[in-house]
């Protein structure tokens, strides 16, 4: 741990600087090595008097120790002696851009000089229906794009002008600024990084070199595709900056609700409901799947939620090799709207059913004997 700088000096936090001048004359004397021949302590003393004396005199450098402390001169990371290096603050090869970037807003230059970006990759959120998910399709989209100037011919400067280097920078797109006593390496604030000066812009682009259009892409969507699928249009995204590459297109894809399968993974669900008199005696039914209509017997004495599976009928995944199922979920539907005639059959049949309620509703009877043990009856 290093001392503290103003305990070295024996002098309070908000000592004046001829305090300060004061306490290191004092010191200084006691300890100097000349005074203190082969006396190691006293040139100990004697380096952290003066470390303390040359960052506390100085205004800027006092500033930085009281919010940061030593941290503040400790980012350069040089070995040994002076905590600033040889040449003092400021010197070449001190980049406090890491640390004190937030505080000075941004300016972490990195190595880049060149200002090259790659452009930004966009998102396309498409519609499509069960069907087309199922069978794949292939579909045109309008995007935004940003189309070289035919006007300047993406210079940005007018017909007969052209571009000339930025005298701040020098053309770099960036500049070292001073702040304090580090340097920080920014986006040149007169050609934003361009390296570029324009005196005279092109009217129709308005010196940026390009304009907005509108493109028309063709996107093939492979049979099998689910709900959040991205397909990536390599190179579709906007344009790079100065140079670099332009970003890709991502088709993220939204199945529309259908109105009779619900899809999950591979396979496919349905309601099928069914009439009270087809449960009890069986029958066929016609029910649609993705290739058309199939045919489904239901067995006598089906119960509601009974589920029939119909193999490979549901959808094939974009990365699987076979079908999934379709799987129909029996529902007996209670008959409404009766006539006065389907009224009396049900009537007689109740009557009949009655005489062995327990053998033809075993459900229910079964039901009512739980019911009737729970309360000890
Ligand atoms: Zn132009
Ligand atoms: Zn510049």
């Amino acid at each position: 741990m290093k001392k503290d700088y103003y305990e070295v000096l024996g002098v309070n936090r908000d000592a004046s600087d001829e305090e300060i001048k004061k306490a290191y004359r004092k010191l200084a004397m006691k300890h100097h090595p000349d005074r203190n021949p082969d006396n190691p302590k006293a040139e100990e003393h004697f380096k952290e008097a003066k470390e303390a004396y040359e960052t506390l005199s100085d205004g800027q450098k006092r500033a930085a120790y009281d919010q940061y402390g030593h941290a503040a001169f400790e980012a350069g990371g040089m070995g040994g002696g002076s905590p600033f290096g040889a040449g003092g603050a400021g010197a070449a090869g001190f980049d406090f851009s890491d640390i004190f970037g937030d505080i000075f807003g941004g300016g972490r230059g990195g190595g880049g000089r060149s200002n090259v970006q790659r452009g930004a990759d966009l998102r396309y959120n498409m519609e499509i229906t069960l069907e087309q998910a199922a069978r794949g399709t292939e579909t045109q989209i309008r995007v935004p794009t940003m189309a070289e100037c035919e006007t300047c011919h993406g210079s940005g400067a007018k017909p007969g002008t052209s571009p000339t280097s930025c005298t701040t920078c020098g053309g770099m797109g960036q500049v070292r600024m001073q702040q304090g006593f580090f340097s920080i390496q920014q986006p040149c604030p007169r050609c934003h990084g361009s390296g570029k000066i324009i005196a005279s812009p092109c009217k129709d682009c308005s010196g940026n070199g390009r304009i907005k259009q509108h493109k028309t892409l063709s996107v093939k969507i492979p049979a099998g595709v689910d709900n959040d699928d991205r397909i990536r249009l390599s190179g579709e995204g906007e344009h790079g900056m100065n140079g670099g590459p332009p970003g890709d297109l991502y088709v993220v894809i939204h199945i529309k609700p259908h109105a009779v399968f619900q899809r999950d993974h591979n396979d496919l669900h349905c309601e099928m409901p069914i009439s009270f008199s087809t449960a009890a005696l069986g029958g066929e039914i016609e029910i649609p799947t993705l290739d058309g209509a199939a045919r489904i017997k239901i067995p006598a004495e089906t119960q509601s939620g009974k589920q029939f599976r119909l193999r490979g009928k549901g959808i094939k995944g974009v990365r699987s090799s076979s079908h999934g199922d379709l799987h129909c979920h029996v529902i007996v539907e209670t008959p409404v709207n009766l006539t006065d005639r389907q009224k009396e059959l049900l009537r007689e049949f109740e009557t009949i059913n009655a005489t062995d309620s327990g053998h033809h509703n075993p459900r229910a009877k079964s039901w009512m004997d739980k019911v009737k043990d729970f309360f000890g009856q």
